[in-house]
């Protein structure tokens, strides 16, 4: 393989340098030889390639939504160099043979590194645990299991989940909703809004609670709790006792919990219609300055990907969910960058570093540094443009950005080595 030299990339805080890449690892680049591809990295900030949690690539089952081809090339060009890939697929992923087909799917068309995330329940029934430790064992190494999409309700299931994944330092990744309070119909935060639209509330309670809860049996388990998707402040609150408490509990973030609010509801397109739902602004708040203290650990996009047929339509008929791989960094940059809320290496911690971390993922969120893995992303801080839902790699086009001036950070993804996107300068 040629060498790849990345020239005078600014590593934030570490000045500006080359960077010299072979068979897939960083090398010195005073051993540059003559036989060289170059990027020219003037101006631009250098990151480990970005990590996402949360990612629903809906093969196998609804390969009409979205593959492993198109949500990996979307990840590249969203800076991604892995994703750990949700379990609510058709099949489910409860099996070592599902988690090893995901797996192979993701070897042969990804475009980044894609990891199988293991189903707690079978079925994602809630009833009875999934194949935990056949998964974790399987060729696939599974780490995080979640049942995404619904919730581990019953908490005798929850307990047997935190205590088997012990054994093999795995994660229970939960999406924190009870289902009394916040039933398959509620689709819009519960308060003055929700009330005159008509819609089903989906109060912060039902989140809150069910975290309340977990982290207790995360704390009697002395097992490892992972929270799906923080969507308002009174989680934050519970997360922020836990942790003071050395409770093992880690939480994300998605993109559109950091900026969009319940207002954009108001015109009741179905585009804004995700679980858990759009929050007001002062929740926006919460999540913003948890992130930037910490007590939030990451930003996952929940990506998730919808056929129009099954988005068209009205609005408390309409799937849940929003594209977010593509997107990811610039509302990132916008709501936290630009206003000073986090650094560079901040934000290289929440989305690379820490992802990776939690996931048990080693080749990942690694240093820029000799020896280490390329997985690396040159990133704009200056550029912007205006989200044009068309101008994706998804096939799917539920973009709640469309139309909205973001930051375009992302010009070129390095995944082991190879370059997987690069946007021409
Ligand atoms: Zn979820």
């Amino acid at each position: 393989m040629t060498d790849l030299l990345i020239r005078g990339a600014d590593l934030v805080g570490r000045g500006r340098s080359d960077l010299l890449i072979r068979n897939g690892l960083f090398v010195d680049p005073a051993d540059a030889g003559a036989d060289l591809n170059e990027l020219d990295a003037d101006g631009l900030v250098a990151l480990p390639g970005l990590v996402d949690l949360h990612t629903h690539l809906r093969e196998p089952g609804r390969e009409d939504a979205e593959t492993v081809l198109s949500g990996t090339l979307a990840a590249a060009r969203g800076g991604f160099t892995a994703v750990l890939a949700m379990a609510n697929t058709t099949p489910v992923t409860d099996t070592a043979e599902a988690a090893a087909h995901v797996a192979a799917l993701g070897a042969r068309d990804g475009h980044v590194q894609v990891v199988p995330v293991g189903a707690v329940s079978k079925a994602l029934d809630g009833i009875e645990l999934a194949e935990l430790g056949l998964m974790a064992r399987s060729s696939a190494g599974v780490r995080v299991f979640s049942d995404d999409g619904h919730c581990v309700w019953d908490s005798r299931l929850m307990r047997r989940a935190l205590e088997y994944v012990r054994a093999f330092d795995g994660v229970i990744a939960q999406h924190a909703q009870d289902p009394q309070l916040a039933g398959d119909s509620a689709c819009c935060h519960e308060g003055e809004i929700s009330g005159k639209l008509g819609l089903p509330g989906w109060p912060a309670a039902a989140e809150a609670s069910v975290v309340a809860r977990d982290v207790q049996i995360a704390e009697l388990t002395r097992s490892r709790l992972h929270i799906c998707h923080v969507s308002c402040a009174e989680t934050v609150d519970v997360i922020r006792w836990a942790k003071q408490r050395d409770i093992n509990v880690t939480a994300e973030v998605a993109p559109h919990h950091l900026m969009l609010t319940t207002n954009e509801v108001l015109g009741y397109d179905p585009t804004y219609k995700v679980n858990p739902p759009l929050r007001p602004a002062e929740h926006v708040e919460a999540l913003r300055e948890a992130l930037a203290d910490g007590t939030i650990d990451a930003v996952a996009t929940d990506h998730a990907p919808h056929a129009r047929h099954d988005k068209e339509h009205a609005f408390a008929e309409a799937a849940f969910g929003m594209l977010g791989l593509e997107t990811a960094l610039a509302a990132v940059v916008e709501t936290m960058i630009n206003p000073g809320l986090l650094s560079w290496p901040e934000l290289a911690k929440r989305m690379a570093i820490m992802p990776a971390h939690i996931a048990r993922l080693a080749d990942q969120g690694r240093p820029l540094a000799v020896g280490e893995p390329a997985n690396v992303i040159l990133v704009d801080p200056a550029a912007r443009w205006v989200v044009d839902r068309n101008d994706s790699a998804s096939l799917s086009r539920n973009n709640p950005w469309h139309g909205r001036e973001l930051p375009d950070p992302v010009v070129a993804t390095i995944w082991a080595g190879r370059i997987t996107f690069q946007k021409l300068r």
